[in-house]
């Protein structure tokens, strides 16, 4: 049963010119909040043709809101990156390897290209989103490390501009991982942030094993904490998959509260939720988006959590494996 817990009160109000463009549509109601019945997600934030979508007024005006100078450096940089064309596809019969050397290669390449974490995962349906084509039957998950001490400055713009700087090298890197298997003879497409492509990362990459999803309603990975951005390659290589990682840290979450507590609009439900047929920890979307639109990207949440604190999230890590393996034992 789930233990009694006052939900924090927010200690924070949105500006009203921000608030007149709210669609009159909950973003909790779209993400399947409450809904048993599993279904395909829906684009409900970050997409190319923002108009597209209900929040899209409000994806344009964060764009307008937030344009400090390291804000707008990183922009440019990341612009920049995405000028570098993806290298063609090789004609001729593509090489062969095993799906066990297809995988160690692509993973070593990937950490060659810069990824701090790699893993492997076979589609499912129920990633995609709805209304989208998935013509590829693997995608290779790719982590890229942030640096804490600079997504500790959240709320303020320096956070942001480290977030927009590792989604331009996670798009870097899988434009040349996807490149690089491309060069072999075998197709593949890039995936990554912030806009959405066709999957939903987080799925994915908890099951290629990048660890457990924490209350924040972001992963949490043995190595990195949350401290991290998701970016992806898919393609139809046979690989051998990576399984699912437990840790304890969705154990863990139960008895933490410091993300909520950190939260200045009090999105962080304290409680596992309902949503399009899993039960998992979840984040308000309706409390979140206007905190996080007036602040270049919040992740407050992201850098309190004591898994991303450097010194600190590798020994709460080790003392879980210490208290699972007395556990095991009986000691
Ligand atoms: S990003 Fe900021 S507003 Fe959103 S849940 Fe995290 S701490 Fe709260
Ligand atoms: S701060 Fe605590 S409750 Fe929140 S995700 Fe991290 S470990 Fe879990």
């Amino acid at each position: 049963m789930a233990r009694e817990r006052r939900h924090k009160v927010a200690d924070w109000t949105p500006e009203p010119e921000q608030m007149a463009l709210w669609p009159g549509v909950s973003g909790n109601a779209l993400n399947g909040l409450g809904e048993r019945a599993p279904r395909r997600p829906r684009h409900v934030y970050w997409a190319a043709e923002p108009e597209t979508l209900p929040h899209g007024a409000m994806q344009r005006w964060f764009y307008a809101r937030n344009t400090a100078p390291e804000l707008a450096q990183a922009r440019a940089e990341r612009a920049a990156l995405a000028t570098e064309p993806l290298a063609p596809l090789a004609p001729g019969p593509a090489v062969q390897r095993s799906p066990a050397d297809w995988a160690a290669a692509v993973k070593a390449e990937a950490r060659r290209l810069g990824a701090e974490a790699v893993g492997i995962a076979r589609i499912a349906p129920e990633w995609v989103f709805e209304g989208q084509a998935m013509p590829w039957r693997m995608v290779v998950v790719l982590g890229i490390a942030m640096d804490h001490a600079l997504l500790a400055t959240a709320p303020e713009p320096a956070s942001g501009a480290e977030v927009v700087r590792q989604y331009g090298r996670g798009m870097q890197v899988s434009k040349r991982l996807a490149g690089w298997l491309r060069t072999q003879g075998h197709d593949a497409e890039p995936e990554h942030g912030p806009l959405s492509g066709a999957l939903t990362l987080v799925p994915a990459a908890l099951a290629a094993g990048f660890g457990e999803l924490g209350k924040h309603g972001s992963i949490i990975n043995r190595e990195l904490g949350a401290c991290f951005r998701l970016a992806a390659v898919l393609t139809n290589v046979d690989f051998v998959e990576d399984a699912p990682e437990e840790f304890g840290a969705d154990d863990f979450c139960r008895n933490c509260r410091i993300c909520e507590d950190a939260c200045p609009p009090a999105a962080i439900l304290p409680d596992k939720q309902w949503v399009r047929g899993v039960e998992k920890w979840y984040v308000d979307f309706d409390r979140c988006l206007p905190y996080f639109n007036e602040t270049a990207g919040c992740g407050i949440c992201l850098a309190v959590c004591p898994f991303s604190r450097p010194g600190v999230g590798g020994n709460l890590v080790a003392k879980l494996a210490r208290r699972r393996a007395r556990a095991v034992t009986g000691e």
